[in-house]
């Protein structure tokens, strides 16, 4: 039986502006992401019989034809008349609803992954633009590294990678719906990031400037519903982590940190605050 391993990193925020509400009831972003090195392992394996299953221990994801890896799968059989089955087995690692795009990386990973295990050929953009029919971010997740999400997510174009740091990541014990936080979204009372300092920043590879414009335009949405998140954010900055910023639509807070002694400083510090505390290396 044929089968083969594919990481599914975890991304977060750099940027995310919220520009427009759309006729189809989907908004215009644009977000600034980077991939880090929290990732989810997908493990495939071929199956003679023409279905999809999907094994994995958590609680909060489904195993069934809800989860973005059946969906993923699913499209990808539908639209090439694929008749193999597949089972994936999901380590996920990432937190889930956590503003980090743990279900899209694992459906990108899954397109990525049968890819090869059928030898499809299908290319990077094909794979992408079938990704935007299954989540936002899935078509970033496909190319991963860094780039800038335009459009509702499906218009993605490569950036250079940040300079090499270190994240803390601090989730506090809630689930956050981006659909909720979306629903409330005022556009006239939004604050937008600089998104082209943000570009700029990457392109001179400078950390600072990165850090100062670095921002999020559904922090206050978010906020209002979960105080807790200012506090996180709060803590983090007085530990010493620069451009701290919630992921998405949170409630993750993350800090990015040049120096390695000073993350692990940072990351024990915040543990005192926050159960799930992480860090980790930008993948970039
Ligand atoms: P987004 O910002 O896109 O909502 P997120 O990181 O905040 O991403 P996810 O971890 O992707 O949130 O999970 C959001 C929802 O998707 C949860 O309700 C979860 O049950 C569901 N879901 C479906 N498939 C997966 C998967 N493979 N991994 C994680 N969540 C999944």
């Amino acid at each position: 039986m044929m089968a083969l391993f594919e990481k599914a990193p975890a991304k977060i925020n750099l940027s995310l502006d919220v520009l427009s509400k759309r006729e189809d009831n989907y908004h215009n972003i644009e977000m600034v992401m980077t991939t880090i090195d929290l990732s989810d392992r997908i493990k495939l394996y071929e199956l003679k019989q023409d279905r999809i299953e999907i094994s994995l221990e958590s609680r909060f994801v489904p195993s069934d034809e809800r989860n973005l890896a059946f969906k993923a799968a699913y499209a990808l059989k539908q639209i090439y008349g694929i008749r193999a089955g597949v089972h994936i087995n999901i380590e996920k690692n990432i937190p889930v609803s956590a503003g980090l795009g743990g279900g899209s990386t694992d459906a990108a990973a899954v397109l990525r992954g049968l890819n090869r295990l059928w030898s499809l050929g299908i290319p990077n953009d094909e794979l992408a633009r079938l990704g935007s029919t299954i989540g936002t971010d899935v078509p970033f997740c496909i190319y991963g590294k860094t780039g800038i999400a335009k459009g509702r997510g499906e218009i993605i174009e490569p950036l250079p990678s940040p300079p090499p740091c270190w994240v803390v990541l601090a989730k506090p014990d809630i689930g956050v719906s981006s659909k909720t936080i979306f629903q409330r979204i005022i556009i006239n009372e939004l604050a937008h990031p600089q998104t082209n300092k943000i570009i700029q920043a990457l392109r001179e590879n400078d950390f600072q400037k990165l850090c100062i414009h670095s921002g999020n335009s559904l922090e206050s949405i978010t906020v209002e519903l979960y105080p807790e998140v200012q506090r996180i954010k709060e803590a983090m900055r007085q530990s010493g982590a620069q451009g701290v910023l919630m992921s998405g639509s949170g409630p993750t807070v993350y800090g990015l940190v040049e120096q390695e002694s000073k993350a692990r400083r940072i990351y024990n510090g915040m543990r005192g605050f926050c159960e799930e505390v992480y860090y980790v290396r930008l993948l970039g």
